[in-house]
């Protein structure tokens, strides 16, 4: 039986802070807050896969008081989250996200962050969809304040 599972994530955008979404690095003059790397993008599909399993989200597995978790990369996040999934006999069938963000442009990195993506819950390439899109100068994210990230995941489960 295919479960589905959404997610969302926003962080906020600051000077002196590194960019990276769907655990790429890209050239920007901020970055994202956060105590990990920030990354909205693996954090809103780490929801997704959770949540598709009927599971407690990330902050539960990966609390943002814990010093283990302070400035790593958030493929741990989505490697745990796909080491839940297996062990519960499930398959990540796809994922699909989406990433709004008024700057930098994303698409040159797209390709770059489904590789690590699937690379991270051990899947084909395939079957990770990525999309950007601006939130049309209005409100935080259009003034630059943040980026935020939404995403669906369905995961193939025994009966
Ligand atoms: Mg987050």
């Amino acid at each position: 039986m295919v479960h589905v599972g959404i997610g969302y994530d926003v962080h906020q955008l600051v000077v002196g802070r590194k960019l990276v979404l769907g655990g790429v690095e890209i050239p920007h003059t901020k970055g994202l807050d956060g105590h990990s790397d920030a990354d909205a993008l693996m954090h809103a599909i780490c929801d997704a896969v959770l949540g598709a399993i009927g599971e407690e989200d990330i902050g539960h597995f990966f609390p943002n008081t814990d010093p283990r978790w302070k400035g790593v990369p958030s493929k741990i996040f989505l490697q745990e989250a796909a080491r839940i999934v297996a062990l519960r006999n499930g398959k990540i069938v796809n994922i699909d996200a989406t990433v709004i963000a008024q700057a930098p442009k994303i698409y040159p990195h797209i390709k770059a962050m489904k590789l690590c993506i699937a690379e991270a819950l051990n899947i084909n390439m395939q079957h990770v969809g990525v999309k950007a899109t601006t939130n049309e100068l209005m409100g935080f994210i259009g003034r630059e304040e943040g980026i935020a990230a939404m995403a669906v995941a369905s995961v193939d489960l025994p009966e």
